[in-house]
């Protein structure tokens, strides 16, 4: 058996290494390493793909939640209300612009944000929801647009995680994570679902406005070159990053049905396990495994962690810490206990190894594990 990792890359980049190497070759030989063709070509791609108006690339996917806000002429105090179980970026991009992260707690089953939760902290002050489709899955669209439309408030979805899932409303339409809220952001740090060789990021929208003025944004707020009509920041995808994700988008189905597999093993193969609950498939939402993760009683949660470990088994937690209980996040006000949903998560989750390469006898190892955890060392 082959080494058990958390997330293969060099091993999917095996399978694709031709088309790989010659797009990178191609960048590399015409030295059109900054806005090259590559880019544009991937940005249409993308935007085909997810099947929205407009998409713009950036340099990473904290970018593109920073860009998304500052884009939205939101003023400093102005609310967005998000959730405490994310990571970091989520909130960091909202503290940096002066902005209040108002949280909702997460909903212990399918681990994102609340819909009734939102609810009730909306004051004259929000306006945004930021939620966030977590571990692959999409959070509550129906019920996040509904509040949002009565609100007359903006949805940034933070897809980071979940490039490629799809969300089927009450009323049958269908529609990929991004292109549900008025903007969709998104990540191709490398073990992301759409990874590339180092940073990426993209952002994309429906409204032509709103494109214009991000496009500006990422590029020093500039339309013509050395006139900035507004202030900016300098966030570009690299020629040679959007020529290997240009290449991974065509693969980025059977990347994501790869996952769905070895996630369907898991599931079979680790029902039943008194004390283990596995992560639930939400029936609006398409789940692309991101990440597989489990939940246990939080006195077994390090433990099964441990014994993983010495079996050659990597699991990881995400995330140990909810937002709200970030240090440098205190001057917000919020205590322990403000978010229950959130914090029981912090303590009982843990994610098994999940990727496109995982072979049936590193699963079937894997769930062995599991199972002989509960048998003999659970308490
Ligand atoms: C990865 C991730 C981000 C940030 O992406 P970077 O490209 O690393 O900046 C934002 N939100 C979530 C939920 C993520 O998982």
């Amino acid at each position: 058996m082959e080494k058990i990792v958390m997330v293969d890359l060099p091993g999917q980049y095996r399978k694709i290494k031709r088309e790989i190497d010659s797009a990178m070759n191609k960048v590399i030989e015409t030295g059109a390493f900054i806005n090259g063709p590559e880019v544009k070509s991937f940005r249409e791609n993308l935007r085909s793909y997810l099947n929205t108006a407009h998409a713009i690339t950036c340099a990473n996917g904290t970018d593109a939640l920073q860009i998304a806000l500052m884009a939205l002429d939101l003023k400093k105090g102005d609310e967005i209300i998000t959730t405490p179980f994310t990571f970091i970026a989520t909130v960091e991009a909202i503290a940096l612009l002066g902005l209040k992260p108002v949280f909702a707690d997460a909903c212990p089953r399918c681990f994102n944000i609340d819909a009734k939760a939102v609810e009730k902290v909306v004051t004259p002050k929000t306006k945004v929801i930021l939620p966030v489709h977590l571990y692959g899955q999409c959070a509550n669209m129906d019920a996040i647009m509904e509040i949002a439309n009565r609100h007359h408030l903006y949805v940034v979805e933070d897809a980071a995680q979940s490039l490629g899932s799809e969300y089927t409303f009450d009323n049958g339409l269908v529609k990929k994570a991004g292109n549900i809220g008025h903007i969709g952001c998104t990540s191709f740090f490398p073990s992301k679902n759409l990874g590339c060789f180092g940073d990426g990021g993209a952002l994309v929208t429906n409204n032509p406005d709103l494109a214009e003025k991000m496009q500006a944004i990422t590029h020093h707020g500039s339309r013509v070159k050395y006139y900035h009509d507004m202030v900016g920041v300098n966030s570009r995808l690299d020629t040679l990053q959007a020529a290997i994700l240009d290449v991974k988008l065509r693969y980025l189905d059977r990347f994501n049905q790869a996952r769905i597999e070895a996630a369907d093993y898991y599931d079979e193969a680790l029902s039943g396990i008194d004390g283990l609950i596995l992560p639930k498939r939400m029936s609006q939402s398409t789940h692309i495994f991101h990440t597989y993760t489990i939940k246990t009683a939080a006195r077994n949660r390090d433990r099964l962690k441990d014994y993983l470990a010495g079996r050659g088994i990597p699991t990881m937690i995400y995330y140990p810490l909810p937002m709200h209980l970030q240090k440098g996040y205190s001057g917000y006000g919020y205590r322990e206990g403000d978010f229950p949903v959130a914090e029981e998560l912090c303590s009982t989750v843990l994610s098994l190894p999940m990727h496109t390469e995982l072979k049936t006898d590193q699963l079937g190892h894997i769930c062995t594990a599991v199972h002989d955890f509960f048998k003999n060392n659970a308490k």
